[in-house]
């Protein structure tokens, strides 16, 4: 796969965009217009432009999916293949997603203003991992066997379960729809992708190498449309019986609300605000680049950014210093120019929604010491642009430090003590993910222990293997994807017992 080189980012983005320009659901293996007649709008985030017209599903085509998804599962063909055939199915989608990964880059930036560099290799290739990793685990499904004397043999098997609901949102949405797709196809399940309305473009690409990767019709099916309509009419649907969520807390609540009249299973990743502690110890030059990478790339719109620097009182000026220094280079600019670290926040009204932040940080006292304004470059002026922004002085307590905001905006509060340190680490409704800094490997683990969160870096930026569990405690999810956790949640799990030879039945009601 040859690699396209940066001024051809901008004449792919002419030759790919018109091909996006309308889209269309994925239902039975046929791309469809909607029945509803309804249709939203995909702007581009550098500039407000509308690049793609959308439908939105109404209560037939969410029907229709339905139904083909279920017809897919009880009479077609892909629970019941080997599970080495369909390895063999979802390793071709791998090596589509490679192939067309300068493609599928270009949409997604162009749709969500991430920068490019921070796309294509990160997201779209690993989007493409995701694939060969759960073909391969999909031929090692196993499960327990407990022998009971010689009389009988217990074991478990783990089935598909049935028909998916996966509800994405807009950040990554590449890589974190793929990252439930293929898990569920691996296990044998089948499905309908419901991604976020302010990125669906990159779910589109998707469909089409998941057509042309020979996957048989309604085993993946992919409908557009607002959340509150199509997202909560899967949740309510009998047919369906998982959903996996990523998203705001607040929807993943309704959701579950919507989906227990139907005993739904759920997995759910939600929001977070990650704290990043900083020993005097630690290593400060690998701490300091590794905070900044951490909230600031892809537009800080990640749910594990760590938001919430916590810094030692010894080191806490110099450190801010420094920091300051750097985040103020942090090159904002056009997300396919190879160069920008910060490309546009996803939509206008998101931007509306951080800057706001940006104002209740300073009614609550913190110091803006960076950023908080719009880039004054006028080629940036169309754009949802916002300079990288550091809040200090923040005390714990301000809603900057207890609250999602999701945009490039990091707070630094002072600590003095280890059990201050954690004490405001998980003084948050919070815990997806942390990240501790310090040369000190007593306290590392001490830290790591006592941290309310699903997932402890240690001495390290998020770097992730995908046989290790992801997920958050508390507001932020229920439940782990990634390695074999993804099949707890994709299989059902069933007991067989099996009698080997005659053991003793109680004989009611018989003769004397
Ligand atoms: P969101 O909750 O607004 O939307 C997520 C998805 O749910 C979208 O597809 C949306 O259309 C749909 N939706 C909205 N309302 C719904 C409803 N009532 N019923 C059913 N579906 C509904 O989230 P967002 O703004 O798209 O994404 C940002 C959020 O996602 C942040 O909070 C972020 O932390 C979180 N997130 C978490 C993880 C994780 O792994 N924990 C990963 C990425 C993003």
């Amino acid at each position: 796969m040859a690699r396209v080189e940066q001024k051809d980012y901008v004449a792919l983005r002419e030759s790919v965009l018109p091909r996006v320009r309308t889209v269309k659901h994925f239902i039975a293996g046929e791309f469809m217009e909607g029945t509803s007649g309804a249709f939203f709008e995909s702007v581009d985030p550098a500039t407000n432009e509308v690049i793609a017209t959308v439908p939105a599903a109404g209560p037939d085509d969410i029907e229709r999916a339905v139904s083909a998804a279920l017809r897919a599962f009880t009479e077609g063909p892909w629970p019941r293949l080997p599970a080495a055939e369909r390895a063999r199915i979802l390793r071709r989608i791998a090596e589509l997603i490679r192939e067309r990964a300068d493609e599928i880059a270009v949409v997604e930036s162009a749709d969500t203003g991430i920068p490019i560099a921070q796309i294509r290799d990160a997201q779209v290739l690993r989007a493409a991992d995701n694939f060969d990793f759960f073909a391969e685990m999909a031929t090692k499904i196993t499960g327990e066997s407990y022998p009971v004397d010689d009389l009988f043999i217990n074991f478990t098997i783990r089935q598909p379960v049935g028909v998916a609901g996966l509800i994405t949102p807009w950040n990554t949405p590449f890589m974190l729809e793929t990252w439930k797709v293929a898990p569920c196809l691996a296990a044998g399940n089948t499905c309908i992708l419901k991604p976020a309305s302010w990125s669906p473009l990159s779910a589109y690409k998707l469909a089409e190498v998941i057509r042309d990767a020979g996957v048989p019709p309604g085993v993946f099916n992919l409908v557009y449309g607002p959340g509150e309509r199509v997202g909560e009419a899967l949740a309510r649907h009998p047919a369906v019986k998982l959903i996996s969520f990523t998203g705001e807390t607040t929807t993943g609540k309704r959701l579950m609300h919507v989906g227990a009249e139907t005993l739904k299973r759920f997995s759910m990743e939600l929001g977070g605000k990650s704290p990043v502690v900083v020993f005097a110890d630690a290593d400060l030059d690998r701490a300091l680049d590794a905070t900044i990478f951490g909230v600031f790339s892809l537009n800080g719109e990640r749910c594990t950014a760590g938001s919430r620097l916590l810094l030692q009182k010894d080191i806490y000026n110099d450190f801010v210093d420094r920091l300051v220094r750097r985040v103020q280079r942090i090159r904002v600019g056009h997300p396919l120019d190879r160069a920008t670290e910060v490309g546009p926040l996803i939509h206008r009204k998101h931007l509306e929604r951080v800057l706001r932040y940006v104002e209740i940080g300073q009614e609550e006292g913190a110091i803006l010491a960076t950023g908080g304004r719009r880039p004054e470059d006028p080629e940036l002026a169309r754009g949802n642009y916002l300079l990288p922004t550091v809040f200090v002085d923040v005390a714990p307590t301000m809603r900057i430090a207890q609250e999602e905001i999701f945009g490039p905006v990091l707070s630094v509060i002072p600590f003095s003590t280890e059990e201050e340190a954690l004490r405001i680490a998980n003084g948050v409704r919070y815990g997806l993910a942390a990240y501790v800094w310090t040369n000190d490997t007593s306290r590392a683990l001490r830290m790591a222990r006592g941290i309310e969160s699903g997932m402890v870096w240690v001495n390290s930026q998020n770097v992730r293997d995908l046989r290790t569990p992801f997920g958050g405690m508390k507001e932020s999810g229920i439940g782990r994807e990634g390695g074999v956790y993804s099949f707890e949640f994709y299989t059902e799990l069933k007991t067989v017992h099996l009698a080997l030879g005659r053991h003793r039945i109680p004989r009611m009601g018989a003769d004397e």
